[in-house]
């Protein structure tokens, strides 16, 4: 527990996470990696009828026509069948010249995520949501996982900050975000605790985010995260992204997190542009492993 001196320490102003200009430094690293070879990887988004995943689809297409990655992709109907959208997934399989298969979340009730996602060429799961890729990520050898949760490492690597020994508190436990974040973070030492609903049933998750020196939230509620339960110097990552009166908001209240966080990201500007960058790295790597250059 910090001594109630260290507390009132006044804190200097926060830095505010610029992702777009980390997304830009790892699109400069991509663009060198392509610049080696003369053959370009294609990547294929499937995505259903949803206002959220059409702009995260729109600007998968646009950072993926700028870096010379060739796009395609089916935009499937709310009501689409289970078989329709495997058999999609199967026709990319097979096809040679796709290299990475991106499914955007969520999914319509009626399609089984679990199903898709083990339908997907581990080779080609550019999201790391196939099976053997999630083993993969559990016993830390995964070279192609979530890119949700890699571009949450990467804005915590921003910050320069050692995170061993340190209090590292994750609220949601998605299969896309929270789990996977949770394994990155204890790959670095830090102590990791995971929130779910059960801990706010519980009325314990302003403990838990009050002790937490590296605070991610992945939730999906509207300024959830309380900017008074931040510990002072914590690093806060706010990968939600939700809509409030025409506006995009994030899982927490900025403005007086801000005032108490040494680093903190933005919504929108934060995780969504490491993120869609992430996705253009993990289709340059399936494409490598397809190439045989290097090792799965
Ligand atoms: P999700 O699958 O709906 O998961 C939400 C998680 O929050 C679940 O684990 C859920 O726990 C937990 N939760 C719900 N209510 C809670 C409460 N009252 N207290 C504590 N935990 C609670 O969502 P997701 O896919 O992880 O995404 C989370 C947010 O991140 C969404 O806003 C999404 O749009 C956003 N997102 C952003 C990016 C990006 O690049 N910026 C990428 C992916 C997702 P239970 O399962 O126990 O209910």
């Amino acid at each position: 527990m910090p001594s109630e001196a260290s507390l009132s320490v006044p804190m200097a102003a926060s830095t505010v996470l610029d992702g777009k200009a980390i997304a830009e430094r790892i699109k400069k690293a991509i663009s060198r990696e392509l610049s080696k070879t003369a053959s370009r990887p294609t990547l294929a988004i499937l995505s259903f009828q949803n206002p959220a995943s059409e702009a995260y689809r729109r600007a998968q297409e646009r950072q993926a026509q700028s870096l010379m990655i060739g796009v395609t992709g089916e935009h499937l109907p709310g009501t689409a069948t289970q078989e329709t959208a495997e058999h999609v997934i199967q026709r990319w399989n097979r096809d040679q010249h796709i290299h990475g298969i991106f499914v955007h979340q969520p999914m319509p009730p009626q399609i089984d995520p679990q199903r898709i996602s083990g339908a997907i060429d581990p080779r080609k799961d550019v999201e790391g949501i196939h099976p053997q890729n999630s083993a993969r990520r559990f016993f830390a050898r995964a070279r192609i996982g979530s890119c949700t949760a890699l571009a949450v490492m990467e804005l915590i690597d921003a910050t320069g900050m050692d995170l061993a020994g340190k209090e590292a508190v994750v609220i949601g436990h998605s299969d896309i975000v929270g789990r996977p974040v949770s394994m990155l973070l204890l790959d670095t030492l830090a102590t990791t605790t995971v929130c779910h609903v059960g801990t706010d049933k519980a009325g314990r998750l302003e403990d838990h985010v009050r002790r937490a020196d590296i605070l991610v939230v992945a939730v999906g509620k509207p300024r959830f995260i309380k900017g008074a339960w931040i510990k002072p110097g914590a690093i806060v990552i706010d990968v939600g992204i939700n809509m409030v009166g025409g506006r995009v908001v994030g899982d927490v209240e900025f403005e007086a997190a801000k005032e108490r966080a040494a680093f903190i990201t933005p919504v929108p500007g934060g995780v969504g542009p490491v993120t869609v960058m992430m996705v253009m790295k993990n289709t340059v790597e399936a494409f490598k492993l397809q190439q045989g250059r290097g090792s799965s």
